[in-house]
């Protein structure tokens, strides 16, 4: 994968992420500032604010939260785009499609039963 592509998709997942919190919130200016930030474990205002707001999301948008967190936080260590059930490389076509995914389309779909 090219820094390019990868750049790309990065872009997608905070886009993602903001989105999520926008149908949530109708965007508080603040959030606007954190979510134009990489996470930063180490700024805990910053990780109260995103605690706070993260708990009022239902279920499924806080998985879909956590997925791209885990995306983005397996860019960090250059493990991204690495199917977490073969190991094998996960096709950027898949990526692009769907940045926060874990699996490979096979491993995906043997998952979910199909
Ligand atoms: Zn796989």
């Amino acid at each position: 994968m090219s820094e390019k592509d990868l750049e790309q998709l990065k872009k997608q997942l905070l886009q993602q992420r903001q989105e999520i919190f926008k149908r949530l919130h109708n965007l508080e200016d603040d959030w606007q500032a954190l979510s134009e930030h990489d996470i930063e474990p180490e700024d805990e205002a910053q990780k109260a604010g995103l605690t706070e707001l993260f708990n009022q999301l239902d279920l499924r948008e806080q998985r879909e939260i956590e997925e791209i967190d885990l995306a983005l936080s397996k860019m960090a260590t250059a493990t991204y785009g690495i199917c977490e059930a073969c190991n094998k490389n996960i096709p950027l076509e898949r990526l692009q499609a769907v940045p926060a995914t874990s699996y490979c389309l096979k491993c995906k779909s043997l998952q979910n039963g199909e």
